[in-house]
């Protein structure tokens, strides 16, 4: 928690618990309220961050780790799943407390994740709401965007941001606390005025962190693809992407000052392009010195990676590659979009291979559960991955809000995708079926793992 008392308007801005089956950190941070919190500074407001994620019990060797938990009861509509049910983040006495250590905000910003994760965030606004009786509360995220009427019905949340860009953040909460606009910094050029852009210069507020295990970094907004199961084009309207050279200047700018060792892109398109982009940004790494592990949770596309992307890879200090493959299928690869085949697959690994990594560090994500999809065609892509000398790591999917292929799930799932976000969640493979079934899913989880 951080907080500096100033006469501007004091805004606190909160990043929910998950609630949900299961949840490990693969280096989450709340990367848009971040860059909210630091254009609000920039900008002389006062904040005060609270991140109940922010609270691991167990940090491995790159930062990530689990999350804290506190086991909590079903959500009736889930009852039948024979799993837990857990939040995950800061134990509810601790951020009492912290509350009631803060001063009254002029103005509360929630953020949100996954659709399926909005019971976490309802309970952290009825919290709030409680605390703090005059503020008004304005929520945000994925989980807002891609459901906002059920938000706009059920959160208790004052306004909920229907998407946009930092600045449209910053024009909306001027408003709302009265703050007359003329006399803000404005730094046009550290935000771009195009909806969904990106900051060239003004960085995430990760300095409000006590420790800084690991930071996360984008160099880009949207992807120029249109997979039928991703909300990426529908989140970001376009592709944008940060001049290489500031980049490096914001990496430079952690390792050196923070000296965090551990970085994330949360770039859905990183590779996009190289020669112009990646190739760039980590010959200058290289040139600079910087030393830090970098990690790609979200995958990089295959289809970039020839011997020059991959040796900067090795050489730049990728230590998570995780590849978006999905299906070694042909015709569920044409139908979801085309993003890669298999020719291209086998290539990229033999790259990455010759350039230095094993089998076992290329992790490739399998989409299994998608609707009408045969358990016969999760055991080949397995097979395939296998056969290609890279280690196949199956992701089940989860049916999302204005995506193609959300149709076609409503259509083949048991449950109602369309009124209870709830069902979109991952572990309870909403799109099960005679021709995959759960067991199906257990069994060749089991056997991945051995
Ligand atoms: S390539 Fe990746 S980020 Fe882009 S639309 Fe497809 S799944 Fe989404």
């Amino acid at each position: 928690m951080f907080h500096v008392k100033q006469s501007s308007p004091h805004i606190l801005l909160i990043n929910p618990w998950i609630t949900d089956f299961a949840a490990y950190n693969f280096w989450i941070r709340p990367l848009g309220l971040l860059y909210i919190a630091s254009l609000l500074r920039e900008n002389g407001f006062q904040i005060t961050l609270i991140d109940c994620l922010g609270f691991q019990i167990k940090t491995k060797r790159y930062g990530d780790g689990k999350f804290f938990k506190t086991k909590i009861e079903k959500p009736s509509l889930l009852k039948s799943i024979p799993k837990n049910y857990s939040q995950y983040g800061i134990p509810e006495e601790m951020l009492l407390k912290r509350l009631s250590n803060i001063e009254e905000p002029d103005l509360i910003c929630v953020s949100s994740g996954m659709t399926y994760w909005y019971l976490g965030v309802f309970k952290l606004i009825e919290i709030i709401r409680r605390f703090f009786k005059k503020a008004s509360i304005i929520l945000g995220g994925i989980y807002a965007i891609l459901c906002y009427e059920h938000a706009v019905k059920y959160s208790g949340a004052n306004i909920v941001f229907n998407g946009g860009s930092e600045l449209d953040v910053l024009k909306l909460i001027s408003e709302l606390t009265n703050t007359d606009i003329q006399k803000l910094h404005f730094n046009d050029s550290a935000i771009s005025h195009k909806p969904s852009a990106i900051s060239n210069d003004l960085f995430p507020a990760f300095d409000l962190y006590p420790n800084l295990d690991y930071v996360c970094i984008t160099t880009s907004r949207g992807c120029p693809f249109h997979c039928t199961y991703c909300a990426s084009p529908f989140l970001t309207k376009g592709f944008f992407r940060r001049d290489p050279l500031k980049v490096v200047g914001e990496i430079e700018y952690w390792t050196n000052r923070f000296q965090v060792n551990n970085i994330a892109f949360y770039d859905d398109a990183l590779l996009i392009e190289p020669s112009t982009h990646f190739i760039p940004i980590m010959k200058e790494v290289i040139k600079r010195g910087i030393y830090c592990n970098f990690h790609t949770p979200n995958a990089i596309h295959i289809r970039e990676i020839d011997e020059e992307v991959a040796d900067l890879l090795f050489r730049g200090g990728f230590k998570t590659i995780r590849l978006g493959f999905e299906s070694s299928n042909k015709d569920t690869q044409i139908e979801t979009g085309g993003k890669v085949d298999n020719q291209e697959f086998r290539q990229a690994i033999k790259h990455l291979k010759r350039a230095g990594y094993s089998g076992e560090e290329i992790g490739v994500y399998i989409m299994i559960g998608l609707p009408g999809q045969r358990v016969g065609e999760v055991e080949e892509s397995i097979a395939f991955v296998k056969e290609s000398g890279a280690k196949p790591m199956l992701v089940e999917y989860s049916p999302i809000p204005h995506t193609p292929l959300f149709e076609k799930a409503k259509k083949m799932s048991q449950f109602d995708l369309e009124n209870e976000p709830l069902f979109h969640n991952n572990s309870i493979l909403p799109c099960q079926w005679d021709g995959f079934t759960v067991a199906d899913f257990k069994r060749l989880k089991e056997e991945l793992r051995r």
